[in-house]
């Protein structure tokens, strides 16, 4: 029993020396040695998680070029990836365009820390729609019919959190006292609305996303309700622009046609704080497999590199915009 203990111990504080050199800074290239870098995403059923992996495997191709390990970590969202890369708990993380703005601009949850002045862009990804999933029998068409329902408007961390209360709020309602609004992850969203426990969950997610198809392949029918009436909300917020929800993708749902909504785009981003070397490998190597990595996921279908480029609000990180510039890309 004690020199079980004594063994696990010795192990978790050798794993402790591995990860704490790891992270100390090594230089990408360094001979022999090995950066390890760490990628924030999403819950594992969207589709922040599947791009985390996408960029790792195209990275660790060259790991013996450039030194470097990239892995991936599930977490809840934007919001804690933002946190936690300016924490230098994670190196990079995909996060919602609109979430950038605010942490850069110190608004929404920075209101209170103030700017996020490290926070550095890579590139943008793929468009995601705030995307508002409901049981059929629940008689819900579009968000005006939310009113007195229990919904889903997201966890603590996530993007589509802040996404759920400005559209509820720009149709006048109020999140706080004329729904019942749950707080749980995207990912338990789907088997919450199957169980007739949730009326309906908002999320801003990429298409098609597991959570949506298996949100929309139970027993309960389920259909997307649009999102209109936000003129006012799309003329105030740069960041949000017109978008829909291409139900093609999901013959679950009951819908036949696109359903109009607002969206942002995912985003690339990471820490001024991250050595230039490490930042350039990384963009280096999505911009110069792009065709592969395009071929990673359905939803990069519309991605154009000078695209890529666009919807960015946080200063470029020195070492993408090294590798742009030599491409010829800005
Ligand atoms: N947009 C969501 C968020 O920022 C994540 C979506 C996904 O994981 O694909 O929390």
């Amino acid at each position: 029993m004690k020199k079980g203990f004594v063994f696990g111990l010795s192990v978790i504080i050798g794993l402790c020396l591995i990860m704490s050199c790891g992270q100390s800074g090594d230089q990408a290239g360094g001979k022999g040695k090995t950066t390890f870098i760490t990628i924030g995403t999403g819950g594992i059923t969207g589709v922040y998680y599947p791009t985390g992996g996408a960029i790792a495997r195209i990275v660790n191709k060259k790991k013996d070029q450039y030194g470097i390990r990239c892995t991936v970590e599930s977490t809840g969202g934007s919001v804690f990836n933002v946190n936690a890369i300016m924490a230098g708990d994670l190196q990079f993380g995909v996060v919602q365009s609109d979430r950038q703005y605010q942490a850069i601009n110190g608004m929404a949850e920075w209101k209170d820390k103030g700017k996020q002045e490290d926070l550095r862009a890579v590139f943008s990804i793929h468009p995601e729609s705030i995307t508002l999933v409901v049981a059929v029998d629940a008689g819900i068409n579009s968000i005006q019919d939310l009113r007195g329902k229990r919904v889903n408007i997201g966890n603590p961390g996530s993007g589509q959190r802040q996404n759920s209360i400005d559209a509820l709020e720009a149709v006048g309602i109020n999140y706080k006292t004329d729904i019942t609004a749950e707080s749980v992850k995207a990912s338990e969203a789907p088997s919450l609305l199957q169980d007739g426990r949730m009326d309906a969950f908002f999320y801003t997610v990429g298409h098609p996303s597991g959570a949506i198809k298996e949100a929309t392949a139970g027993a309960r029918k389920v259909r997307f309700a649009s999102i209109t009436g936000i003129d006012a909300l799309l003329a105030k917020y740069p960041y949000y622009a017109k978008a829909f929800v291409p139900v093609n993708l999901y013959p679950g749902a009951e819908n036949t046609s696109n359903v109009d909504t607002f969206g942002v785009k995912a985003t690339f981003v990471t820490s001024a704080n991250v050595p230039e070397d490490v930042v350039y490998a990384v963009t280096k190597e999505v911009f110069d497999n792009f065709d592969d990595f395009k071929k990673l996921h359905p939803a990069y279908a519309v991605l154009t590199k000078k695209g890529m480029l666009e919807g960015l609000s946080a200063p470029i990180h020195p070492g993408a915009m090294k590798y742009y510039k030599e491409a010829g890309l800005k």
